[in-house]
């Protein structure tokens, strides 16, 4: 979808696609508030998350990656393909987590670094949809995945906190040089 353009007609089913905030902000290293008012407001903030979630091309996204410092993520790990499979998560909370898997990971707020991370392979999550309605779901490989790495991000945490300090020293000196040109 397009971003709504500045000035236009005022209407207020149109989804609202947010820049992806970047690494270097401080919004992404400190932990979220609950949300604690559902109400349509944070029904069409959800929405406008999933839009914003697409348009960059990831399968989960935290609010404090478009700079909203609130405890809520979506995730949608088969992209488009299963509604059943869109989680709004508010207030999630990790309540299991149970074997080991390295896979390569990226972040949204990271673009183009990749980096193999450990975590574990099941995890049950539970949490509150846009309504306020508590559900608990496990999850297994990239949905386990991406339970952990959202929740970490409305912990303050990125995933480069997994990964060696001298791979993370490297990506971000990388990262200044591209600040530097303008490029960050
Ligand atoms: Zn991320």
């Amino acid at each position: 979808m397009a971003r709504p353009t500045p000035g236009g007609n005022d209407d207020s089913k149109a989804s609202m696609i947010y820049p992806i905030v970047l690494y270097g902000d401080p919004v992404l290293e400190r932990p979220t508030e609950p949300i604690t008012v559902f109400d349509d407001q944070l029904r069409k903030l959800v929405e406008d998350m999933f839009e914003s979630m697409y348009e960059a091309k990831g399968v989960g996204l935290a609010a404090n990656q478009i700079g909203i410092p609130k405890r809520l993520a979506v995730i949608d790990t088969s992209f488009k393909e299963k509604p059943e499979e869109r989680l709004v998560l508010v207030n999630p909370q990790v309540i299991h987590r149970e074997g080991k898997s390295k896979q390569k990971e990226g972040c949204l707020s990271l673009p183009d670094f990749r980096e193999d991370v450990t975590r574990a392979s099941r995890v049950t999550l539970r949490a509150q949809d846009e309504f306020g309605n508590w559900w608990e779901k496990a999850g297994d490989d990239l949905l386990a995945r991406a339970f952990l790495h959202e929740v970490d991000h409305l912990d303050g945490k990125l995933f480069i906190s997994h990964i060696s300090a001298l791979k993370r020293d490297l990506m971000k000196r990388k990262i200044r040089k591209l600040m530097r040109d303008g490029q960050w």
